[in-house]
């Protein structure tokens, strides 16, 4: 089989390798357009799984890898002015150029073809093969002269790939706020006298920083300046390190007859999880297997990508996650530092609480006395008392339904509507008064009224049958602040008069006073999901709503909102989940982390939290005050 490779990055060479490696008849050649030690950037970093792989795929240049790198295990967080050093993270490193090097050395051994200086305008001037491969990066030539698909996002920062002549002993993010925005570093070391230092910051920021209008050297000088603190004396480096805005590429298809992408070519994955190079090579490693099971190449194409796929596809989510950290990290800059590090340490969901315990159970500590607001024998941060107006939670923990105690510092109640017009459904209660609290608070837990009018989502057959759906026998009118039924289906309501406007308010005040005297605690308004009080574009109605309720009610009052509604001035915001892409755990956790960073009140989040380590996690991150747990979580 002839096989030609357009890139002699990290990907075109490992499969060349693994090719010929595996049969050495197998004619492969690799065309690149720059020399033999000629690359872009300083260091590439790897975590600790893709070792593994590498070993058995091809033992010889996995020691030479391994010979050259440099490894550690601290994740160092400059921030506030303060350092915050967490260990167990073994990462390993290695200069771009070596292990280019290693793999060109391996590639010549076993018989590759290797064309350096080559240049390719047109995929026709690449010798014929059987099979082409696209291994020429993000940019791909191959990927562009047939139909595979692309989707490219480009993310709002920039960044710019430095050097740095001292070798960190460290992970390194740093973050410096300056009065046109924050910078942030990422930093690791490579060699024993070198580091990768990679600056980053929004485009916003960039541009009210005039970084567009210098040159390379002034850019350089500029982040010089900014780092000074890490850099510690040392200067940086430049490499062709201009600044770029970061492409996130998928391809619908990774392969068109007989060509196939690998490595960049096929997708990229933010540098802050450093899994580039990783990705790159284990896609060669799946290909190269592929193509050794199969005799034709098809079935052999389609396997790889079937493979390799749902695990790129974990890495690109993981990575997103993480850029969009970067991008928020200016909401971030209140948190005190060591808050700050744990949520730099979660953010992209592969690290929670508990793995964190095993990696650093000293920082965890740490955390957990922080948020416990004790000593060293807090318990994890779900298990830290809140204090919300006057009341005290034994823990972070919500349940929905007032049933069972189960140990949580907040028990939640059907929503109850304020007047039977305001019913969801008929079943729905309207009694504030139809619960039995005692069990509840003697186990010391408390309880919260939820108070609902339904509006133009009223009159609707259970949940159980499906949503909205109109009842087809005894329905009622329904009110709405404009007369505009909430679906096709469902009936149009009439739009309220002051008057009515007034009544409803009235009902609000009247349900939350019979909460307080039937021994609620706290009471919730939802202003959210469509109902009544979420139909008011302008804010005033549902403000005078809560307004009304604070007069009569002085325990914690509770707002339930979407991500981006106006903040009233209410004790808790419960986030709501609205209409959800996907229903995956967490998946509101994002939006209770901005409203609780932008409006400065505390936040109550759900969104399929079926453990205690996403609680632990989003708690101790300070993205949430309160988590309302699934019933998963408690078996
Ligand atoms: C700022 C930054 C930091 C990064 N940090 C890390 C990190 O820490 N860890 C990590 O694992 N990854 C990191 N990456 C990603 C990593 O560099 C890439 O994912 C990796 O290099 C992909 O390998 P590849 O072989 O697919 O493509 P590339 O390394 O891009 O190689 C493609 C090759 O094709 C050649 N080529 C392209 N077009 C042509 C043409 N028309 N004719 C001839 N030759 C051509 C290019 O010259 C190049 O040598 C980082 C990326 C960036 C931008």
């Amino acid at each position: 089989m002839r096989t030609t490779v357009l890139g002699a990055g990290p990907a075109g060479l490992y499969l060349s390798i693994l090719l010929k490696k595996a049969d050495p008849r197998h004619d492969v050649t690799v065309v690149e357009r720059n020399p033999p030690d000629a690359t872009f950037g300083f260091g590439v970093v790897f975590s600790e799984e893709t070792l593994g792989r590498l070993r058995v795929a091809d033992e010889p240049t996995f020691t030479a890898i391994t010979d050259a790198w440099a490894s550690w295990t601290t994740i160092d967080i400059h921030f506030g002015g303060e350092l915050i050093r967490s260990h167990g993270h073994r990462f390993s490193a290695i200069r771009r150029t070596k292990l280019l090097g290693i793999l060109q050395r391996r590639a010549r051994e076993l018989g590759v073809e290797m064309r350096f200086e080559t240049e390719i305008a047109e995929v026709a001037e690449l010798p014929d093969a059987d099979l082409l491969v696209g291994a020429d990066g993000v940019n791909s030539l191959v990927r562009r002269a047939r139909e595979f698909g692309p989707r490219i996002e480009v993310y709002p920062t920039r960044f710019a790939w430095f050097g740095t002549d001292v070798a960190l002993d460290a992970f390194t993010f740093a973050f410096v706020e300056t009065e046109h925005g924050v910078f942030q570093a990422h930093a690791y070391p490579f060699d024993e006298g070198t580091s990768t230092f990679i600056v980053e910051t929004r485009e916003d920021t960039w541009q009210r920083a005039g970084l567009e209008e210098l040159s390379e050297q002034e850019s350089l000088a500029f982040c010089e300046e900014l780092f000074a603190p890490v850099l510690d004396g040392h200067g940086l480096l430049s490499n062709r390190s201009v600044w770029l805005a970061f492409n996130e590429l998928r391809c619908k298809d990774w392969s068109a007859g007989s060509t196939v992408l690998v490595g960049d070519a096929a997708h990229t994955a933010h540098f802050s999880i450093g899994s580039g190079t990783k990705l790159a090579l284990e896609d060669a490693i799946e290909l190269a297997g592929a193509l050794g099971r199969h005799e034709d190449l098809q079935p052999a194409l389609v396997e790889y990508e079937l493979e390799r796929r749902p695990i790129v596809e974990r890495f690109q989510e993981a990575a997103r996650q993480s850029a969009e950290y970067f991008e928020e990290v200016p909401r971030h800059m209140g948190l005190p530092p060591l808050q700050f590090a744990f949520n730099l340490l979660t953010r992209s969901g592969r690290i929670g609480h508990a793995n964190l315990s095993l990696r650093d159970p000293r920082l965890v500590r740490r955390v957990d006395a922080f948020v416990g607001g004790r000593s060293a024998l807090s318990p994890p941060p779900l298990f830290a008392p809140l204090e919300l107006r006057g009341l005290t939670l034994r823990n972070r923990a919500v349940i929905r339904g007032l049933d069972e105690p189960v140990g949580a510092g907040l028990y939640l109640s059907p929503m109850v509507a304020v007047t039977p017009e305001g019913r969801i459904t008929p079943d729905d209660p309207t009694d504030p008064g139809a619960w039995d609290l005692d069990r509840i608070h003697a186990a010391g837990g408390a309880a919260m009224l939820v108070l609902n009018h339904a509006g133009a989502r009223g009159a609707c057959r259970p949940r159980s049958e499906g949503i909205d759906l109109p009842l087809r026998e005894g329905g009622w009118p329904l009110v709405s602040a404009t007369a505009t039924p909430h679906t096709r289906r469902s009936a149009t309501p009439a739009a309220l008069d002051e008057a009515g406007m007034d009544r409803i308010r009235d009902a609000f005040v009247a349900a939350a006073r019979r909460g307080a005297e039937a021994g609620f605690d706290a009471i919730e308004l939802n202003l959210a999901e469509g109902y009544l009080l979420s139909s008011f574009r302008d804010g005033d109605y549902p403000r005078s709503v809560v307004e009304a309720v604070r007069a009569v009610f002085d325990g914690p009052l509770a707002v339930r909102l979407g991500d981006g509604d106006a903040v009233p001035d209410a004790d808790l915001v419960h986030v709501a989940g609205g209409k959800v892409k996907e229903y995956r755990r967490g998946h509101l956790t994002a939006a209770s982390d901005r409203i609780r960073s932008e409006a400065h009140v505390a936040t109550m989040v759900g969104g399929y939290l079926d453990t205690l380590d996403a609680a632990n996690t989003i708690v101790g991150a300070g993205r949430a005050d309160l988590c309302i747990l699934e019933p998963a979580a408690l078996t």
